[in-house]
């Protein structure tokens, strides 16, 4: 994080934000600066807004009112802008959503080929490296089905980065894992959070939180309702409801 010397490097701005799905107001008026190398943990009740809200920074949702700015780009129905912000913004899924009938490497290689013109064989020098990074190296040209969950996930975070994001979105990156497996996929995570990645994550892994966010932030009813560090969250919830919630997965 910047110090307070140094100007500011805004990387997510949401201002205002309000969604609805026809009359359901999923967010309201979210307001939420993100700073470049911030770790932010998300959590809150199922159905609270969370996947809605880190969904609308890469307009896999829209929002029907307020402004989200992503590097200085502005959100809109622009599909130059979506494309540009895209590209910045990479997102990891509680579902690996892993290309079933491809090798682990041609995953890796296929949007940086089709939707940017690498040439295979950087596409490949690029996609080992990170296969290695998340140690999955040698199982290159094995399918997804052959794979573990939590070997799958780390395929899944890899692939993500192959196409060189400044941001990474995750949304419950480790909640479709078998308990076993969770440590493995939060390894590559904390590993990514030290390189100083700028990263959004829906979770309601507390050790993580505590381990590598800068902020948690916590959302009930499409509200943001609290935010603090780790220990001040963790240690004095302020507000009544972030309470009962703690107590429910603490
Ligand atoms: P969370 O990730 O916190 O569990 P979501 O953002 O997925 O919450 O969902 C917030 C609320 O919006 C829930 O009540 C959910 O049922 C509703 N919702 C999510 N997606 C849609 C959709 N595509 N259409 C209508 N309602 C939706
Ligand atoms: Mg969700």
């Amino acid at each position: 994080m910047a110090s307070q010397s140094e100007p500011r490097d805004v990387v997510i701005e949401m201002r205002a934000v309000n969604k609805w799905y026809d009359d359901f107001h999923v967010l309201k008026d979210i307001d939420l600066t993100v700073e470049r190398g911030e770790r932010i943990v998300i959590c809150g009740p199922s159905g609270s807004g969370k996947s809605t809200l880190i969904r609308c920074i890469n307009h896999l949702e829209a929002h029907q009112e307020g402004t989200i700015d992503v590097n200085g780009t502005r959100l809109n129905e622009s599909s130059r802008n979506i494309t540009q912000i895209r590209r910045e913004v990479g997102m990891v899924f509680q579902q690996f959503n892993l290309f079933p009938h491809m090798t682990i490497l041609d995953n890796l290689c296929f949007a940086p080929m089709w939707a940017r013109n690498t040439p295979r064989m950087d596409a490949e020098a690029t996609a080992m490296r990170y296969l290695e990074r998340v140690g999955i190296a040698e199982q290159r040209d094995k399918y997804p089905g052959q794979l573990s969950g939590g070997q799958q996930q780390r395929v899944a975070i890899a692939r993500s980065l192959c196409m060189n994001p400044s941001i990474m979105l995750f949304d419950e990156p480790t909640s479709a894992l078998d308990p076993e497996m969770i440590k493995e996929v939060l390894d590559v995570m904390i590993e990514l959070a030290h390189s100083g990645m700028t990263m959004l994550c829906v979770t309601h892994e507390m050790s993580f939180a505590r381990s590598v966010a800068d902020r948690v932030i916590f959302m009930d009813s499409g509200e943001i309702v609290e935010q603090n560090t780790p220990d001040a969250f963790f240690d004095h919830p302020q507000m009544d409801r972030t309470r009962r919630f703690l107590s429910q997965i603490l």
